[in-house]
Formats: structure tokens, C-alpha cells, sequence
């Protein structure tokens, strides 16, 4: 049986957006972000964190900074009771031609790929319409954005459900 995933977008969804964050000190968690966590697992969903993180090739912060911070990460999820199954990043910056950087829809594809996902029973949470576009490209049309990271234009967005943020999501993902 294939999975169904609930994808997350990392910064502005988990946790607040500071800009390009690398620090632990930096990282707080969004309200709620762990309850949500703990209902998509009770309707069986495993949960992918997909993230662009471009700071990486523009040299604000290294890839073994990325890791450190989403190692702990990691742990904090797991102290909540939350299993990540999986956490796919994009070091790339905008200039770059990778496929994986959003709204590129090669992370959704990389963790099809390992895991054969049922996508049309997936979501995706994001803050950006790239996340949106990511989705949809790769067979995801269940969509969320929470709009506590980045300004959303609600009239020309894409996604299914608009929210103010992550802990609000039970109106929108019910089975
Ligand atoms: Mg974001
Ligand atoms: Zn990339």
C-alpha cells in the first residue's frame, strides 16, 4: 500500500521565519505545529519536510549548519511524539538550474521516488505559492497555505485552503 504523505514546508510553516535562520538559538516553533503533527499521524499520514535553502549557495550558512539545526529539529519533533519521515532541502540558489528548488517540483519527485506515495491522497502545508506550484507539479492538489511566513495573494493563489497558520489546518485536512 503506498503511503500518504502530509508534505511541510520548514520555514514560515513549522517555524517562524526569521530569514535564511541557521542558528538553533533562532528556531522557535509555530503554535500548534506539533498538535497538527500528532492529528495527521492519528489519520495516518507520514510527514516529509521539503525546504529550500538557498543560503546554503549563497554562503550565508553551510550544509553541516543546515543539519545540525535540523538534527535538533528533529529531536524536538520527536520529544512531541511526531516521527518525520523524511526531510528533503534544495542548497540551490534562484539562479541556479537544479530541479529541485521550489517552485520545482524535484523533492515532491525525490520522496516519490524512495517512498511511492499516493500523491493524490498527499498535502502539502506551505507560506509561498512556490510551494503550491511545487505540489501541483508533481500530482499533489490538496494544498495549504498559512500565511505566517510570507504575504499571500489571496486572489490569484492556487492552494485549496488559505489559513492564518499551521494550527488552524484540522478545518482543512479532515481524513
Ligand atoms: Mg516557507
Ligand atoms: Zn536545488
Amino acid at each position: 500500500m503506498s503511503k500518504k504523505i502530509v508534505f511541510l514546508d520548514r520555514d514560515g510553516v513549522i517555524n517562524k521565519e526569521v530569514g535564511y535562520l541557521h542558528k538553533i538559538e533562532d528556531f522557535e516553533f509555530i503554535n500548534g505545529v506539533f498538535d497538527a503533527c500528532v492529528y495527521f499521524q492519528s489519520l495516518g499520514y507520514q510527514l516529509i519536510v521539503v525546504t529550500n535553502q538557498s543560503g546554503i549557495e549563497r554562503g550565508y550558512y553551510s550544509e553541516d549548519d543546515f543539519h545540525t539545526v535540523n538534527n535538533w529539529m528533529l529531536k524536538q519533533f520527536k520529544n512531541q511524539g511526531v516521527d518525520i519521515l523524511d526531510v528533503f532541502f534544495c542548497p540551490h540558489g534562484p539562479g541556479s538550474n537544479c530541479d529541485c528548488r521550489k517552485p520545482k517540483p524535484g523533492m515532491f519527485n525525490q520522496a516519490d521516488d524512495k517512498y511511492s506515495i499516493d500523491m493524490e491522497n498527499s498535502w502539502m502545508i506551505g507560506d509561498k505559492e512556490a510551494d503550491v506550484q511545487a505540489a501541483n507539479a508533481a500530482g499533489i492538489q490538496n494544498t495549504v497555505l498559512v500565511k505566517s511566513g510570507h504575504t499571500i495573494d489571496e486572489t490569484n493563489s492556487k492552494s485549496l485552503f488559505i489559513l492564518d497558520s499551521i494550527e488552524y489546518v484540522k478545518t482543512a485536512i479532515k481524513n
